[in-house]
């Protein structure tokens, strides 16, 4: 046997050692051998205070201009950040609202079905 050989043997077993450890990498790791996850899809455009489902609900983008006569369940305090509906986190400027499916709102908005969510604070 010449070195040659034994260089090439050696080079073909190192291959086949190489090849089985992948697996065996993945094995150990499952999220190794897994393409990378879509991003979420992105949540629809900003809700239009105009729409037939806003208006249906009162929702404006800004909670400060409650008109408080149509309103009077309105309490100062009350925003879509701290709404039990929001689904964002509560610093978001705007995230989307289980009850506007494909659209945002603002974090600073309001609607007639807000409710305080648990945990969260006034204001
Ligand atoms: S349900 Fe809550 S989060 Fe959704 S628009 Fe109304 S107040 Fe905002």
């Amino acid at each position: 046997m010449s070195n040659e050989t034994i260089s090439r043997r050696t080079l073909i077993k190192g291959a086949l050692v190489g090849l089985a450890a992948v697996p065996a990498a993945a094995l150990a790791n499952p999220q190794a051998a897994k393409p990378a996850a879509p991003a979420a899809p992105a949540a629809g455009g900003l809700l239009d205070p105009a729409s037939p489902q806003a208006k249906a609900l009162g929702y404006v983008h800004d909670a400060n201009k409650v008109d408080p006569k149509a309103n009077p369940m309105h309490k100062a305090g009350q925003f879509c950040h701290n709404c039990v509906q929001w689904t964002a986190a509560a610093d978001a400027p705007q995230g989307p609202c289980n009850l506007f499916p494909g659209k945002v709102v603002k974090g600073g908005g309001w609607c007639k079905v807000w409710a305080l969510k648990p945990g969260a604070k006034l204001g």
